[in-house]
């Protein structure tokens, strides 16, 4: 079992992208900047955030985060995307989901600028995704293509079981590994909350990517010897024995799927990090692509 040690590659990918600020910054080009919109308190959101912070500041990015109230109304919301859409200085910029029930998530989304969107949701993207031109591609499974890449996992004809088909991670991830590309090439089946028989079909995987937010659901029983297994999900659950109250699962049982596994990503430490260097590499993207 080789761990798809998530960690160590996306420190890797963060350390390239420093070396081309630094190159930018000796040519006297622009310097990316990203910025991060966060409404509300919401736990998780300020965690993702902060690291995403965090992220700009060690590869070298300028990074602007806007905290607004819970209360935010939808329409000051969208003017503070307006202004970002605007501002010269910024090249990309994300909006930290879930929003607070009384904001229109959706319309948000369309908001933004599509050259700006760096996340990858807006329906441009999304659009260019599936016919397979530039774009952002959504950064968790752009995150995963990297992964599977660096570490040489065949999918070329390979059967790939997509679990969860939501449109930041299993969706756009069923279109990218049937395509022609490098982690591509696969035959793939998305399964979703009305799969049935959802076993059978995990048993004939070679490659397996648990996207539906259930701590440990996918179990050793329900994959075959020599998978590849990529484990997208994070929850929090609870655990008296941490200091913070709670521990972070993932969508697979370690335990008895590792095991059986050629290939596996740890939670945490697989493809969360994966996750904020792919936003990066977005946002060195958007900037690229402006100054040229
Ligand atoms: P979501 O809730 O939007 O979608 C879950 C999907 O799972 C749905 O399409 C649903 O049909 C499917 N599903 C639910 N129960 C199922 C079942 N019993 N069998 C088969 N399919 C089932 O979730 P999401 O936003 O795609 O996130 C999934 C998980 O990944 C969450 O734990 C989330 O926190 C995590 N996540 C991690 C990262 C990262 O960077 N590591 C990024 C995004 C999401």
């Amino acid at each position: 079992m080789i761990l798809l040690d998530g960690k160590k590659t996306a420190a890797d990918l963060k350390q390239e992208i420093a070396l081309s600020v630094q190159k930018l910054k000796k040519q006297g080009k622009k310097i990316p900047h990203l910025a991060a919109v966060l409404v509300g308190e919401n736990g998780a959101s300020m965690t993702y955030v902060n690291a995403k912070v965090k992220a700009c500041e060690l590869v070298g990015f300028k990074s602007t985060l806007i905290k607004l109230p819970e209360d935010t109304t939808e329409e000051k919301l969208l003017q503070e995307i307006e202004t970002l859409n605007n501002n010269k200085n910024v090249d990309g910029f994300i909006v930290q989901l879930p929003l607070p029930k009384h904001i229109n998530e959706q319309k948000i989304v369309m908001a933004v600028n599509p050259d700006k969107d760096v996340d990858g949701f807006h329906p441009v993207n999304v659009g260019k995704m599936t016919l397979d031109l530039p774009c952002f591609l959504p950064a968790t499974p752009f995150g995963i293509l990297e992964l599977l890449e660096r570490y040489n996992v065949e999918t070329s004809g390979k059967n790939v079981v997509i679990i969860g088909r939501s449109h930041i991670v299993g969706r756009p991830m069923s279109i990218l590994m049937s395509q022609k590309r490098t982690a591509g090439n696969a035959t793939v089946t998305v399964a979703h909350s009305r799969t049935k028989n959802l076993k059978e079909i995990t048993l004939q995987a070679d490659i397996i990517v648990a996207a539906l937010g259930k701590p440990e659901f996918l179990t050793g029983a329900m994959v075959k010897n020599g998978v590849t297994i990529i484990d997208v999900g994070i929850t929090r659950v609870e655990d008296t024995t941490k200091k913070r109250g709670y521990r972070l699962a993932g969508d697979v049982h370690f335990e008895s799927v590792a095991p059986k596994s050629a290939f596996i990503t740890p939670v945490p430490g697989g493809v969360g990090p994966m996750t904020i260097a792919m936003l990066m590499k977005n946002t060195l993207l958007a900037c690229e692509r402006k100054e040229n």
